[in-house]
């Protein structure tokens, strides 16, 4: 196993067959090795600076039905809400004296607001804030809207492709969504010169670790700016209600595997990993993250974006307490920064 994390190391990237030998036999040995490797290579790129992006989950109506999503279109148990453009930018105005310099527009596909009306959205964002980088994630629209938002403003883009096997991602989501669909929705964001972020769930049902592999090596083609994994949650009201979550060793030994492979990479440590254990996120910083994204949506809202079964929102991943969370990440001789934190080749 050793050799083959020094190969990761020293490549950048390994077969599949090599991910697979890797992701079926590691020890906690093994994981102690490999995260001393992910840490120091994000260390030597970012220093102990962790980047911090406000996250605006802006509405959680949908058009898709994605079978492990509690904000899917057949939850009819799902309170819907849609935030107004205004109420939009009091976040993003509440975010910025906190010291947030991102500000991340996220929500369920809701074609209610068209492209030309979240260009404007992201058009009064960056004429009121100018020193700060708007990223949106909205799941897939026509490469005419990614275009129009690109020249409204928008920076970067979060498009998980959930998992790069297309049998897999049609056991995940119904036929009318398709994998080759949201791969050349990828391609269409990068053409347009956003900082693409892509991942995947760890532990989603009919999961192996070949799709796992599979995922590694979509990853290093595609070579995105930022990548964002979590375990997989059981959200109560879906079809998986009732399927094991994902487990924190696997995901923390991914993102370690990731920092070696994309060591300039934006690698959040995510809500769904500060979900499933309290020192979820610290873990994922000592594999080699470099990035926390609190939750700077309205709190009446909040409870309503409920991707999976008890999503953290008020806690340290609150915008709000994001004193609170740098005190944390203190703790394990980290610093939380205010700067747009942009992807740059070291
Ligand atoms: N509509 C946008 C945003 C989706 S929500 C889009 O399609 O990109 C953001 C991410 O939450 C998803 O990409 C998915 O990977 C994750 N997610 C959804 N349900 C989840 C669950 N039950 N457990 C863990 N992560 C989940």
């Amino acid at each position: 196993m050793r050799g083959l994390i020094d190969k990761l190391e020293r490549e950048r990237g390994l077969s599949k067959e090599e991910f697979v030998q890797l992701l079926s036999g590691f020890t906690p040995e093994d994981a102690d090795y490999l995260f001393e490797k992910s840490r120091a290579a994000a260390q030597s790129r970012f220093g102990r600076r962790i980047y911090i992006r406000g996250l605006i989950e802006f509405t959680n109506y949908c058009r898709c039905d994605c079978y492990y999503c509690g904000i899917r279109r057949s939850n009819l148990n799902a309170q819907r809400y849609r935030l107004t453009p205004e109420e939009i930018l009091e976040c993003c105005q509440e975010g910025y004296g906190l010291g947030f310099r991102t500000f991340v527009l996220q929500g369920g596909e809701d074609l209610t607001f068209s492209g030309q009306e979240l260009a404007q959205i992201i058009r009064s964002i960056k004429n009121a804030f100018p020193d700060c980088a708007v990223t949106l994630s909205e799941g897939e629209r026509p490469e005419s809207d990614y275009r129009l938002w690109r020249e409204a403003g928008a920076d970067r883009y979060l498009l998980r492709h959930e998992t790069a096997d297309p049998a897999h991602y049609g056991l995940l989501h119904p036929p009318a969504q398709r994998w080759e669909h949201r791969r050349d929705c990828l391609l269409s964001l990068k053409r347009l010169g956003y900082q693409v972020g892509s991942g995947f769930m760890v532990g989603s049902p009919f999961q192996t670790v070949e799709c796992l592999a599979q995922d590694l090596v979509f990853l290093r083609e595609l070579q995105p700016e930022m990548v964002g994994i979590g375990p997989f949650i059981p959200h109560k009201d879906t079809p998986f209600g009732n399927q094991p979550p994902g487990s924190l060793e696997q995901t923390v030994f991914l993102i370690g595997l990731l920092r070696l492979m994309l060591p300039d990479a934006l690698l959040p440590a995510t809500t769904a990993l500060g979900t499933i254990a309290p020192d979820g996120r610290e873990r994922g910083i000592l594999a080699g993250a470099n990035v926390v994204m609190p939750n700077l949506s309205p709190l009446g809202v909040r409870k309503k974006y409920m991707l999976y079964n008890d999503k953290i929102c008020t806690g340290e991943e609150a915008a709000e307490h994001v004193s609170q969370l740098a005190k944390r990440l203190e703790a394990i001789g980290y610093q939380l920064t205010v700067d747009r934190g942009d992807f740059k080749v070291h």
